[in-house]
């Protein structure tokens, strides 16, 4: 058994589980490697309120008895992922202007009259990740890498919170127009592969975002790629990496050697966390004490 698991278990018996206890849990597939259990099982212990949380493998197409066992089981929330996001939205009875925009749910509500919400609490995560770093996006222009789920995420929760100018760079192109969508007026499409048409967008940036899947740590290989070129990157910029496995991505390595502000993804996965508990709770958990298990967990 490794130190973390101890840990966690020794976390566990703490939480003194009775026949009172609330449960709340992650559906998806696959979910069995998920940091979300460490995670909120931490920040309930904060609260030291009386809830646990589990994570449940969801094979695809399995969405609708998932939420008819929540509610015959009493689930008191459910976090949402892959591959089960977008079919989840259509199945809540109703949903939060964010989840409406990108048609994708990750958080489930039980209101008192027993109805389902369903909410998407990824881009609010990384908004207020930002905030305790200190950088607010209100007013500054942004480079985004990706049109992906993450990166939908994230242009929402930028257009809400008055980013003022958004620049979306994906391999895709159809992807890329999709999501410009998400922020009229202020978002537009650059091109990836052009290196003199990214190094112009991320001049006029205040804060680039990885949002692809670059830089994951797949296998050996691909932890040392990153996204963007080095000589892109400048001292002014704060350079965001939504990958946080490894923590240290090679495009935050590279963002620190050439001087400029490195934010790695794991804040966003922990405050997106902590947004949920506070929809299901009412309650704002200690999102270091989550922050710090987490990382011990990755770790
Ligand atoms: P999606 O599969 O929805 O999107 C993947 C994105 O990565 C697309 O834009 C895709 O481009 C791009 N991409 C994949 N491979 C390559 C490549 N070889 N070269 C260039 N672009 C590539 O995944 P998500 O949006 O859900 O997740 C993206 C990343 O964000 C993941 O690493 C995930 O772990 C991380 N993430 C982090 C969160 C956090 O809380 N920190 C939350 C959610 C995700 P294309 O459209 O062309 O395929």
């Amino acid at each position: 058994m490794t130190s973390t698991q101890q840990n966690f278990e020794a976390a566990l018996r703490g939480l003194n589980i009775t026949s009172s206890t609330s449960i709340a849990a992650v559906i998806g597939d696959p979910v069995k490697h998920s940091l979300s259990p460490v995670i909120h099982n931490v920040g309930f212990q904060s609260l030291g309120i009386d809830w646990i949380y589990v994570a449940c493998e969801v094979k695809e197409g399995d969405a609708q008895s998932a939420l008819d066992a929540m509610k015959l089981l009493d689930l008191r929330g459910l976090s949402v992922t892959m591959p089960h996001k977008t079919v989840i939205a259509s199945l809540v009875d109703s949903v939060s202007a964010a989840a409406q925009a990108l048609n994708s749910v990750n958080t489930i509500e039980v209101t008192s009259d027993g109805s389902l919400v369903g909410h998407s609490t990824d881009g609010d995560g990384l908004i207020a990740s930002l905030k305790q770093q200190g950088v607010s996006v209100s007013g500054a222009s942004v480079l985004i890498l990706g049109a992906g789920g993450a990166a939908r995420s994230v242009i929402d929760a930028l257009q809400r919170h008055e980013c003022r100018q958004i620049f979306i760079a994906n391999r895709s192109l159809d992807r890329a127009q999709s999501a410009v969508a998400l922020a009229p007026g202020i978002a537009k499409v650059v091109s990836i592969s052009n290196l003199s048409d990214l190094a112009d967008a991320a001049v006029k940036s205040d804060i680039i975002i990885n949002a692809t899947s670059v830089g994951m740590a797949k296998s050996p290989d691909t932890v040392s790629v990153s996204p963007l070129a080095p000589e892109v990157i400048d001292p002014h910029h704060i350079v965001v990496d939504l990958v946080y496995h490894p923590i240290e991505t090679e495009l935050l390595r590279l963002t620190r050697q050439r001087g400029a502000q490195a934010i790695d993804g794991l804040g966003m996965l922990v405050h997106q966390a902590a947004l949920q508990q506070q929809i299901w709770t009412g309650l704002t958990p200690n999102v270091s004490d989550m922050y710090r298990a987490a990382l011990q967990a990755l770790a």
